[in-house]
């Protein structure tokens, strides 16, 4: 497999140097932006498999610029780590919300850097045909259409069966009712928001009788994620 290229977008320049330097030694390609014009020439001439975004660019806060990447169809399942110097809960929640994939409050080891890169590339890594994805107890095998809790099968519509296909391969993070519409329905202008919900419904069910129904979260106000974690 050829290196995976990270895009560092950072405006202060030891610092970038910095990350870039320890990605370099980790094995990485690395380019470098100062700002988010920069970025966006970066990504579209590089198409680098991972973006660092710093918080704080002069042009555009990097939340915004994670936000339209996420928007547009060329960039959306590019991933996005956020750094930022801010700690605040509110603030990670922003930017989760935000599209981000992670989130690293400076001051960081470049040792925790290269940890949050190796998990948001894995699990943000597209399920080809063929593929299982597993989360704890639940699998999902993308060539038999066959999803296992354990040693059980569990049974599931087809709109349940995309939706939670969708949901495993895009882990720990919030989707809009309307972001949802457009990835798991593309974008079918017939189908309601409210019709996400009674689908979200039925894939609950469907994992209660599992146990496992608590991976598919409510996130008031912003939509649904599925994780392992805790709400
Ligand atoms: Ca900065």
């Amino acid at each position: 497999m050829s290196n995976r290229h990270i895009l560092v977008v950072e405006d202060e320049r030891p610092i970038r140097e910095m990350i870039a330097f320890g990605l370099r030694r980790a094995g990485y390609e690395v380019a470098e932006a100062e700002d988010c014009r920069e970025a966006r020439t970066a990504i579209a001439d590089q198409r680098p498999d991972l973006l660092l975004v710093d918080w704080m660019l002069p042009d555009m806060s990097g939340l915004e610029l994670t936000r339209q990447l996420k928007k547009d169809r060329e960039t959306r399942d590019l991933p996005v780590i956020m750094l930022t110097a801010r700690a605040e809960e509110h603030d990670k929640v922003a930017g989760l919300e935000g599209g981000a994939d992670d989130y690293l409050t400076k001051p960081f080891s470049p040792r925790e850097l290269l940890a949050r890169i190796q998990a948001v590339l894995r699990r943000t890594a597209p399920a080809g045909d063929g593929e299982t994805v597993r989360h704890e107890l639940l699998s999902l095998d993308a060539a038999s259409h066959r999803v296992m809790a354990g040693d059980n099968t569990v049974a599931l519509g087809p709109t349940e069966y995309r939706l939670l296909s969708f949901f495993m391969t895009h882990p720990d993070r919030v989707y809009s009712r309307s972001q949802l519409l457009d990835r798991v329905w593309g974008g079918n202008v017939y189908v309601e928001e409210r019709t996400i919900d009674v689908h979200i419904r039925r894939l609950r069910k469907a994992l209660a009788d599992h146990g496992v129904d608590h991976y598919v979260q409510t996130v008031r106000g912003a939509g649904y994620r599925f994780s392992t974690r805790p709400a």
